[in-house]
């Protein structure tokens, strides 16, 4: 046999074929086995109907809308627990740039590879005799690393404009080379991804993230005409200078800031906010004759919020965009650790969360390295880590306060209400200060001199930690929006 293939693939394809089915392993599958890499998922293609495949098999479950068959094999790797198997399929003319008409199955199988989207993924390998069908010129294109579209380009992108996103994709994944009329028709076809949903977008935008070279990958996006209809903001950046501290413009440092993440094998979410830190540089840029140099004031406040709004609009799942929202609305905290106070570096854990911290070191990291200009000072940074480490022991929320609302009760005799809140948030803000504030005896002190106040002082009192934050930033905002004229006029 050609092919290392894994025991569970091999009986789903042995019980098709003991039944008079044909089966051929089939598309990406082969392609990464040509390869000599691990594939992630298989599957198969046979002349059987659905419902036939269905009746082979002890456990199945239908994928997908096109006749694909999932068969659950039990195996622990989960690469292989479901096999997915799919009748040879043969589509109709397509609607709206992303589906078909209709689907016939079970017609040949060089009819079902003639619908695939590259040469690359058109291969099929039936284990039984060990032959491998390359109708449309794949292994060649695989020796020469060359994605090309199954026929005419244009026709195919114009079926599935999607297929224009998976082909850098694979680029990326698979460091190959998209053959210059595939390029051509991607260019001219660009703007029918409008006609994609936002979530189908997000899915591989994401998976470009996560490549090794998603600079390269979003680049191409941008040359190709197709980042307008998935990002548009970054594009805004092109042809922007920075201040002095930068060799690149804000378009290419955003880029850089992502792809040392993915160097650095980081969190999507870092990758993430490395592409999206800056977004907000060029409405924020303005000139300052004392500095001589280009100034950027509430960019990363300006810039969270615009963030917020593109990954709302990709359909980002609410934690992931929670998460890289905080990194770009905190990433221009201050890290000298020759100047930083304690109480400093607590209310900045206390502002990103401690679950974010770790990323957020790592951001400011490919920050530096992003700017082309780094002040090599790794040093001072692992100073400054250890600074928040120590203050990671303190308390930074209101659940790590030495009392809580009960115990405030039952000190004061006070009844459930607003003013127990206030009076916790005092005393977050008086420990966050002072972490030595916070043990039960100072707490239980301070807080019989707060019950003293009116709701009205108590109030301002308390109008400490989130919400003075949401104020201030909200005042923030308008202050610059009103500078520059310019409105986040939503979605
Ligand atoms: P990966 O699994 O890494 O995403 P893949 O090539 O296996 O890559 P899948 O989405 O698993 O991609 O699809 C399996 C096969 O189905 C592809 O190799 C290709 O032959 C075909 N295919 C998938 N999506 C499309 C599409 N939009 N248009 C045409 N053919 C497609
Ligand atoms: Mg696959």
């Amino acid at each position: 046999m050609k092919f290392a293939i894994p025991e569970e693939v091999l009986a789903v394809a042995n019980v098709l074929e003991e039944n008079g089915y044909e089966a051929y392993i089939v598309g990406g599958c082969v392609r990464d086995l040509v390869l000599g890499l691990m594939p992630k998922d298989w599957d198969i293609t046979t002349p059987a109907h659905p419902e036939a495949i269905q009746a082979l098999f002890p456990e199945t479950f239908y994928e997908n809308a096109y006749g694909t068959v999932g068969v659950v094999t039990g195996s622990g790797d989960p690469r292989t627990t479901v096999i997915e198997v799919t009748p040879y399929r043969e589509e109709g003319e397509y609607l709206n740039a992303r589906h078909p008409s209709e689907v016939r199955f079970g017609v040949s199988l060089e009819k079902d590879l003639e619908r695939r989207d590259f040469t690359m993924n058109t291969l099929a390998y039936r284990p039984k005799t060990d032959t491998l069908v390359d109708t449309h010129g794949g292994q060649a294109d695989i020796a020469a690393r060359l994605i090309r579209s199954v026929g005419d380009p244009n026709a195919r992108f114009r079926e599935d404009a999607l297929r224009m996103m998976r082909a850098v994709r694979f680029m990326a994944q698979l460091s190959f080379v998209i053959e210059q009329g595939t390029a051509e028709a991607i260019f001219q076809n660009a703007d029918t991804l409008s006609h994609i949903s936002r979530e189908r977008i997000r899915d591989e935008l994401i998976k470009i993230i996560e490549t090794d070279e998603p600079m390269t990958a979003v680049h191409t996006l941008q040359k190709l005409g197709l980042l307008k209809h998935i990002a548009p903001d970054l594009e805004r950046g092109i042809g922007v200078a920075q201040n002095q501290a930068h060799s690149f413009d804000v378009y290419e440092h955003l880029l850089r800031t992502m792809q040392h993440a993915a160097d650095r094998d980081w969190s999507t979410a870092v990758r993430v906010a490395g592409l999206f830190h800056d977004i907000s540089k060029p409405e924020t840029r303005r000139w300052s004759d004392e500095k001589r140099d280009w100034t950027f004031h509430g960019h990363e406040v300006v810039g969270a919020r615009v963030t917020r709004r593109i990954l709302e609009d990709l359909r980002f799942p609410k934690d992931m965009a929670d998460k890289v929202v905080a990194l770009v609305r905190w990433h221009m905290f201050f890290s000298d650790p020759d100047q930083v106070t304690m109480s400093a570096v607590r209310r900045m854990i206390a502002n990103v969360g401690r679950e974010h911290i770790s990323d957020l070191l790592n951001l400011r990291i490919c920050d530096r390295i992003g700017t082309g200009r780094p002040k090599e000072q790794p040093f001072r940074l692992r100073r400054y880590m250890a600074m928040v480490e120590q203050a990671l022991r303190d308390p930074v929320t209101l659940g790590m306060l030495a009392m809580d609302g009960a115990g405030v009760m039952q000190i004061t005799g006070e009844r459930p209400g607003p003013r127990i809140g206030h009076m916790l948030h005092a005393l977050l803000e008086e420990v966050l200060e002072d972490p030595t504030k916070n043990t039960r005896e100072k707490l239980e002190a301070r807080v019989l001199e707060l019950r003293r106040h009116t709701d009205a002082e108590l109030a301002s009192l308390g109008r400490s930690g989130k919400e003075r934050l949401e104020r201030e930033e909200a005042e923030a905002v308008r202050s610059i929006e009103k500078r520059w004229g310019v409105q986040d006029k939503g979605h």
